[in-house]
């Protein structure tokens, strides 16, 4: 028997997006979404669209960044940009790695100076979770049609080389496929495993995505299959280990 095939589609034809746009509007005007369609969109434009950008010559470098350019050896104004965005600063060197408000770490608080005009930053959504239901509840009322959405940045990782894009804000979905409780094909009850399906999309899209000039910031997925499990993608403080290790609270 052959499982139904997952289709993957760029979205082709977007424009250089600008305060004000209304993303799931023109991703609409571009691919015609199905009920169950999964649409990752990059961080960025979502940014973008919303205004979540500043100028560097806006910045006023503390003292804080000041020393942390000097050690890292950045520009004060873009690391002013990276303190104002995290809500803690887990690790200052070689980089500095940042948590966000609504729970993700991230390298320089996922400030991105690519992708943008000269000398802006652009911050990464303030709630990417409601991002996300924003875009469901906007995408049904165009198409009537029920999709997921994932909004996506690309993150470096610990471990390995490389970055791989990962899912800050979702809808429509949980985040987690629990397997525990299931038995394995020789009847192991499987104790431990959640899968982290917003991540592997959130990866694959990045992969259509590219990091460059592709132009290609949003990702429809159909006919993948559903699942259940929960949503508490991130480690409670408590729980997390390497934070725990890189803070010295261990
Ligand atoms: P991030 O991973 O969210 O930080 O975003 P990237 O800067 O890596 O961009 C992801 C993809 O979106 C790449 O294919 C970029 O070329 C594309 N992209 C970024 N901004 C825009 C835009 O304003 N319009 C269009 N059409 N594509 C964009
Ligand atoms: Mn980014
Ligand atoms: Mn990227």
């Amino acid at each position: 028997m052959i499982m139904e095939s997952i289709q993957v589609m760029g979205v082709q034809g977007l424009p250089l997006i600008q305060e004000g746009d209304n993303i799931p509007a023109l991703i609409c005007e571009q691919i015609p979404v199905q009920d169950g369609d999964i649409i990752s969109i990059a961080s960025t434009i979502w940014s973008k669209s919303k205004g979540y950008t500043k100028a560097l010559s806006l910045f006023t470098p503390s003292e804080r960044a000041l020393r942390l350019a000097k050690l890292n050896g950045e520009d004060p104004r873009f690391v002013q940009s990276v303190l104002d965005a995290s809500s803690d600063i887990i690790m200052e060197h070689p980089f500095i790695l940042s948590e966000l408000s609504f729970g993700h770490i991230g390298v320089r608080a996922g400030v991105d100076q690519s992708n943008i005009d000269d000398g802006m930053v652009i911050f990464l959504p303030r709630d990417p979770m409601a991002a996300a239901d924003e875009c469901r509840k906007d995408i049904k009322k165009i198409t009537g049609n029920n999709v997921g959405v994932i909004i996506t940045d690309t993150c470096g990782r610990s471990f390995r080389r490389g970055q791989t894009g990962n899912a800050i804000g979702w809808s429509g979905f949980t985040a987690i496929r629990d397997f525990r409780g299931d038995t394995d094909l020789f009847g192991h009850v499987l104790k431990i495993t959640e899968e982290a399906v917003v991540d592997e999309i959130a990866g694959f899209a990045n992969f259509v995505m590219g990091e460059s000039n592709n132009g290609v910031p949003a990702v429809v997925f159909r006919n993948c299959p559903v699942w259940a499990g929960h949503d508490n993608l991130y480690f409670t403080k408590e729980e997390d280990i390497t934070r725990k290790l890189l803070k010295k609270t261990l």
